[in-house]
């Protein structure tokens, strides 16, 4: 015991030191817990909306757009002319007519949710680049490449599934040509300042056939084949864009849900 006056002797410093230190690990253990089980605060205000989820997986839920359900072409448009898209609808699917040129949706969206299915010709035509070629771009401008990947060898960047000439998909999950496969992509705008300079970079997200291939990646801009990527200022809104690179790529069941 220590009594007024007394000098602490040179075991008992170190031993408070230490019962010191434990008393504050404790104290501080004790406020984050607390900070934990409290929760966000503030609580949020409103309630979740209701959605009613599809019946099979890839089915559209109840708030999502349908862009083609297999009968016509009347949510979408010809990039050339602005006219009516001239690609053929056959068995459910919309076809990719060579030279009629790129489609586009009349309606323009920005961060969205979007599943589609394609199939790349069952009959395997050409190689790298040029086997079963399209593509989806998002906002009308960044496309994630749609290719026949299945056996069949190019520069990574411009694989199935990659942000076209950025990022290469993380795995390949291709199927044989000639059968369905979907993606689903979940895709953040980007923003830019009055000037046009970009403040904030486009992001997503790309699941090919349930499987992770692209997780949260930045665009770097445009994805030209030919240059380095680069953005030039666009909308806050832009349409889903499909392309026509020449082959007869389907596509089948694509809806959006903006977000
Ligand atoms: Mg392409």
């Amino acid at each position: 015991m220590l009594s007024p006056g007394s000098q602490l002797s040179r075991f008992q410093t170190p031993v408070i030191i230490t019962v010191l230190m434990l008393l504050v690990v404790s104290c501080i253990a004790t406020v984050s817990q607390t900070t934990q089980e409290l929760g966000p605060f503030p609580p949020p205000k409103t309630e979740p909306p209701i959605v009613t989820p599809g019946a099979r997986p890839g089915d559209p839920p109840s708030d999502a757009i349908v862009l083609f359900d297999g009968k016509d072409l009347s949510a979408w448009k010809s990039l050339k002319d602005g006219g009516e898209a001239k690609w053929e609808v056959k068995d459910g699917a919309m076809v990719v007519a060579r030279g009629t040129g790129d489609v586009v949706t009349k309606q323009e969206f920005g961060d969205c949710q979007l599943h589609i299915e394609w199939a790349t010709p069952a009959e395997v035509k050409g190689e790298g680049q040029g086997r079963g070629n399209s593509g989806v771009f998002l906002m009308g401008h960044y496309e994630v490449q749609v290719l026949d990947s299945y056996n069949n060898t190019t520069y990574f960047h411009g694989q199935a599934g990659a942000v076209y000439k950025q990022h290469a998909p993380l795995v390949n999950a291709s199927r044989k040509p000639g059968e369905w496969q979907t993606y689903d992509i979940i895709f953040s705008k980007p923003e830019f300042d009055e000037q046009g300079k970009v403040t904030k970079r486009a992001r997503v997200t790309v699941l090919h056939n349930g499987v992770l291939i692209q997780n949260n990646v930045e665009i770097y801009g445009e994805t030209w084949h030919d240059r380095p990527a680069l953005y030039i200022p666009i909308g806050t809104k832009g349409p889903l864009k499909l392309q026509d690179h020449g082959n007869p790529v389907r596509y089948r069941n694509i809806w959006v849900r903006p977000l």
